[in-house]
């Protein structure tokens, strides 16, 4: 058979038809086709976020717990820009056909996601069914911070657009301090990872009695922070698994492997024809 784009589609829709598990694993790459920055590279950052780049700022200083504690309305300009168009995205529609093969192939299943935006709770994953290994944007903790607590973010916060400065400082309830996401920030010494512990508690305790044989769908995971593919390839060095690893870019997979070069939703609609 030969190694077309279709056949590739064909040999993984029959995988996942064969499976009894199914596990998802998903980097930046998962949201693009919602609509959601991946920020590849500073000029892709700064397609997305064009204020930052006459102050020469890039992800990896956006995304950086020191402005929290320097300049809080600069720290949360950034995030609450984010959380409020995460929360405005409607998740594309790979996320549901993925929930249809689950249903339809009566699938065990789990989602392990690097992206921090809830996409796959939002689409109608449930909570106990993922692991954000990142932590989730939705969530907050103390800055400082002085408890291990970690609670919903409920607020809107209106951002100044030119300068890029929240309107609105969130603060800990229990000290007053300036509050932030629960996410894996750069240079982050003070994230409070529990929440993030705790799905991955019910993630290795899932993995230890789901049923064989195990699929693995891989989206847009990269090679620049390549925790998810390290992940995928784990999963599958067990015995039957198999990966099919959707990525435009970075797509090698070396047999009983797929790879599939395209985009998440392009990947997924064209498995979904077989
Ligand atoms: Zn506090």
């Amino acid at each position: 058979m030969k190694n077309t784009l279709k056949n590739r589609f064909i040999e993984a829709a029959k995988i996942i038809k064969n499976a009894r598990t199914l596990v998802i694993t998903a980097g930046a790459g998962a949201g693009v086709d919602s609509g959601l920055p991946d920020y590849r590279g500073d000029k892709g950052f700064w397609k997305s976020y064009p204020m930052y780049e006459p102050l020469g700022i890039n992800y990896y200083d956006a995304a950086n717990p020191v402005h929290f504690s320097n300049d809080p309305a600069f720290g949360w300009g950034f995030y609450a820009h984010r959380i409020d168009l995460y929360r405005r995205t409607t998740p594309h529609q790979g996320f549901f056909l993925l929930q249809e093969w689950i249903k339809r192939y009566n699938m065990e299943y789990f989602v392990v996601t690097s992206n921090v935006d809830g996409q796959f709770q939002k689409a109608g994953f449930p909570e106990d069914k993922v692991y954000e290994i990142h932590g989730s944007i939705h969530f907050l903790q103390c800055l400082r911070p002085c408890s291990d607590d970690i609670w919903e973010n409920t607020e809107n916060i209106p951002v100044d657009l030119h300068t890029m400065r929240a309107r609105k400082i969130l603060r800990c309830p229990h000290c007053g301090d300036v509050s932030r996401p629960n996410v894996l920030m750069f240079g982050d010494f003070s994230w409070i990872s529990r929440r993030s512990d705790q799905q991955g508690n019910n993630f290795r305790a899932f993995l230890k009695q789901c049923p064989s044989p195990l699929a693995i769908i891989e989206l847009g995971a990269g090679t620049a922070i390549s925790t998810i593919r390290n992940m995928s390839e784990t999963l599958g060095r067990k015995k039957g698994a198999v990966v099919i690893r959707i990525n435009p870019r970075d797509y090698h997979a070396s047999p009983p492997h797929i790879s599939i070069p395209c985009g998440a939703l392009e990947g997924l609609q064209g498995i979904n024809r077989f």
